[in-house]
């Protein structure tokens, strides 16, 4: 934590009331699992839990202090009494990062935000310290939980921001107040939360709303939401990527995607180098080329920014590329599924060198009504792109394999993962396979099943 806080200061913070003696506490948590001695002990209530129920305990183990909502029936003292206690967390951690000098960076978009965060954390380490948000702790309580992290000795902070209901990017914005904002891209990931892309895109340009009026905003020019979000950039400064349009601030052309890597000539402001872009797929050079930018607003030079996206970062089960044990190049996405995240996996393993192509499909969850539309359109996607196979699970995904059969291909649907994958250990080397699904179809239980 960047600096020890008084509860009485905690307390002006939050709009509660301290009851018992200040003290000083010299860090935040949640967890009463954790060493709390000397630590504010913030009591949030979740879906699962209740952090009201250690609080007894956690000032036994020596906490300094605790913050708790008013239902709390105790006399443990001393405490802050707050009226929510998760908004009371959010407001240490706004304050906390405000007091960092350093360079915040805040991501969001529907594809490629941990992608993003990963390797400009990677790329900035070259120049000074990093926090960046851990794995995909990217929600209401894992946004301020990385900015409580924020030490003197950082230079960069890095975090990403998700969201499943409309408001509450709005909310992590304002906790997270970036100095450089950058949106990755809207399309129709968690439809059954918003209902329309619109929504998404109103949603994720909160980001840019609520970011501090000296902001630099890092935007994707091919996305149709583009000018929407440059509006509400208002007269904050615009850094604009696109693909092959040279009328964004950084673009390519020469553009040879391979199915290890891409290379590409990066054009920005007059200059021109040509990169390898160590991972495969278009959403990659995207990725890339938003790294570049935000290094840029914050000060790096081109050819600095260049060589930091010549690094590859490997981000688990996005992506990874392994074998199975009978030798059949695996291509692991199955963290987690939108739409537009299908599409790029189909087109990486489209990209791969092998007689046959297996696309193996769960299903793609909060769609809402655009459910069977979104499965069938990704059907035909992997029949165009000349996928050979589709194999799916379950009734949802499989619509996909319905709609690819209807091209004249194969497309199977499997009752259970465990029988899909004992299929999959009859192939040889000369297939390749994708594995992809939403978080909630789980299909890590085929690749833990099948990898080497
Ligand atoms: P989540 O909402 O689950 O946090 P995310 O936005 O953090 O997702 P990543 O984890 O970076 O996204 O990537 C998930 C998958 O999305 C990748 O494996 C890849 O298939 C695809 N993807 C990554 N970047 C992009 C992009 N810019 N455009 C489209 N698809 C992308
Ligand atoms: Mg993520």
């Amino acid at each position: 934590m960047l600096k020890k806080l008084k509860l009485s200061h905690i307390a002006n913070l939050c709009g509660g009331v301290l009851f018992g003696e200040d003290c000083v506490v010299s860090d935040v948590s949640t967890d009463s699992r954790e060493d709390l001695s000397g630590k504010l002990f913030v009591a949030l209530r979740g879906e699962n839990f209740d952090g009201h129920a250690f609080v007894v305990n956690a000032m036994s183990q020596g906490a300094g202090g605790v913050v708790v909502d008013a239902s709390f029936d105790s006399l443990v003292e001393p405490r802050v009494v707050v009226q929510d206690t998760l908004k009371a967390y959010q407001a240490i951690a706004q304050y906390l990062r405000l007091e960092f000098q350093g360079c915040v960076f805040g991501i969001t978009g529907s594809n490629g935000k941990t992608s993003v965060k990963d390797w400009l954390a990677q790329s900035l380490s070259e120049f000074g310290s990093v926090l960046k948000t851990q794995s995909n702790y990217n929600n209401q309580i894992g946004v301020p939980q990385t900015l409580i992290q924020i030490e003197n000795t950082h230079d960069y902070a890095v975090i990403e921001a998700g969201t499943s209901f409309p408001g509450e990017i709005e909310i992590l914005s304002k906790t997270i107040q970036s100095d450089v904002v950058i949106l990755t891209n809207a399309s129709g990931s968690h439809l059954e939360g918003f209902g329309t892309t619109e929504a998404i895109a109103k949603e994720k340009g909160n980001l840019i709303a609520f970011s501090l009026p000296s902001s630099a905003i890092v935007l994707n020019f091919d996305d149709p939401f583009f000018d929407y979000w440059r509006n509400i950039a208002g007269s904050r400064r615009v850094f604009s990527f696109s693909l092959l349009d040279s009328r964004a601030d950084i673009y390519t052309s020469n553009l040879v995607l391979g199915a290890n890597a891409s290379t590409c000539t990066v054009h920005f402001m007059g200059q021109a180098s040509l990169v390898t872009v160590p991972s495969p797929g278009k959403h990659q050079i995207y990725n890339a080329l938003a790294v570049m930018l935000a290094m840029m607003a914050a000060g790096v030079s081109f050819n600095d920014a260049l060589a930091g996206i010549s690094k590859a970062v490997v981000v688990p089960r996005r992506m990874e590329f392994g074998l199975t044990k009978n030798n059949v190049l695996l291509i692991d996405d199955c963290y987690n599924a939108s739409p537009t995240s299908v599409e790029a996996g189909i087109d990486v393993l489209a990209m791969q060198d092998k007689p046959t192509k297996w696309l193996v499909l769960g299903a793609l969850g909060e769609l809402g009504d655009k459910e069977e539309s979104i499965h069938r359109n990704l059907g035909r996607y992997a029949a165009e792109a000349g996928i050979d196979h589709v194999l799916a699970v379950g009734p949802v995904a499989g619509m996909a394999a319905d709609e690819f059969e209807k091209a004249g291909k194969e497309g199977r649907v499997y009752a259970t993962k465990e029988s899909l994958a004992r299929f999959l250990l009859t192939l040889n080397n000369e297939h390749a396979v994708l594995v992809k699904g939403s978080r909630s179809s789980k299909m890590d239980d085929i690749v833990n099943a099948i990898k080497i």
